[in-house]
């Protein structure tokens, strides 16, 4: 499993961090952890971040993405992470997201530790009293004024990342003011639905297939009794047609009496006239009955088939 925790300092994240790696075995990765080791042991990367992380800033990215690039690759990471304390920006979260698709390597999940800043401040607080009173150095950015830097920072750096990972649908946002037991409990809950349906995506997928299958069926029965509808249709058109026909015989005739009545030349004239009104008026019925009919032809075989599966099944 491959996880992200973001929230800004003091959200619980490190503890939380703990909490996975007992239960899933696998790595906490914290760029904040790695690179207070490298302060402590006087690396190039360490020179680099002491005074920047003193003052709460931010070290630059390239300085991170190139020590997560190598702590991924180590033996105790092949079998998942935790991300602490990356990507804090987006061009960290963007190589990323470049890093692990070129190890064919992809994120279940970002879990987003929301909290509000007022408890953030007096978490620190306790956090540092607590440091104190077991002995333990206290770190140089766990100060009142650095902390609201390293807070400016989140919001301003950090934060996007809650829509970067919203639109990639990984984010889960998960209400950190609750107590340390009950985050844990809605952090197992979120990667308990994960991984229950990343076992089953068959099941899955076909219980989703199915409404969509019936509505299919469904648009397909409404097709055929519209055919039916349209079928009724072109027996009206047909009637129609048929009337058009006698009405243009009729209309004819009076003219084939005149005709009669006229000397034999006028005859043609009359036949003429006859002729065209048949043929008008086929033509109309023609007309009449094509339009209604090809819709017909069309739709009644298969929706009629459909028909029949539908109640088959039912
Ligand atoms: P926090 O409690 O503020 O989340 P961390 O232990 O994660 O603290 O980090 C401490 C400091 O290390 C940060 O204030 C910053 O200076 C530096 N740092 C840690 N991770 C990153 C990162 N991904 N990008 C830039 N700077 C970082």
């Amino acid at each position: 499993m491959r996880l992200i925790l973001l929230g800004p300092p003091g959200a619980g994240k490190g503890t939380q961090a703990q909490h996975l790696v007992q239960r899933h075995g696998i790595v906490q990765l914290s760029t904040g952890d790695m690179l207070r080791a490298a302060v402590k042991a006087g690396t190039p990367v360490g020179l680099k971040a002491k005074d920047i992380m003193a003052s709460g800033g931010l070290v630059p990215d390239e300085v991170v993405v190139g020590i997560i690039a190598d702590r991924i690759e180590e033996a105790d990471a092949k079998n998942g992470f935790i991300l602490d304390g990356f990507p804090r920006t987006v061009p960290q979260a963007v190589a990323l997201d470049k890093l692990l698709k070129s190890k064919g390597l992809a994120l279940d999940a970002v879990i987003e530790l929301r909290v509000n800043e007022g408890a953030l401040l007096r978490r620190v607080e306790t956090r540092i009293a607590e440091m104190k009173a077991r002995g333990e150095a206290v770190r140089a950015d766990d100060t009142p004024e650095v902390l609201s830097q390293r807070l400016a920072n989140y919001r301003a750096q950090t934060e996007p990342l809650v829509d970067y990972y919203g639109e990639k649908r990984k984010l889960a946002t998960i209400d950190g003011m609750k107590s340390i037991e009950e985050v844990t409990a809605d952090i197992k809950r979120v990667l308990d639905a994960l991984n229950e349906s990343a076992a089953k995506p068959a099941k899955t997928r076909n219980k989703a297939r199915k409404p969509v299958a019936k509505k299919a069926k469904a648009k397909k029965a409404v097709k055929a009794a519209s055919a039916g509808r349209t079928a009724k249709k072109a027996k009206v058109a047909k009637k129609a047609a048929k009337k058009t026909v006698k009405k243009a015989a009729k209309k004819a005739a009076p003219k084939r009496a005149a005709a009669k009545k006229a000397k034999k030349s006028a005859k043609p004239a009359a036949r003429k006239a006859k002729t065209t009104a048949r043929k008008g008026a086929a033509k109309g019925a023609r007309k009449g009955s094509k339009a209604s009919s090809r819709p017909v032809k069309k739709v009644t075989k298969k929706p009629a088939k459909t028909a029949r599966r539908l109640t088959k099944r039912g």
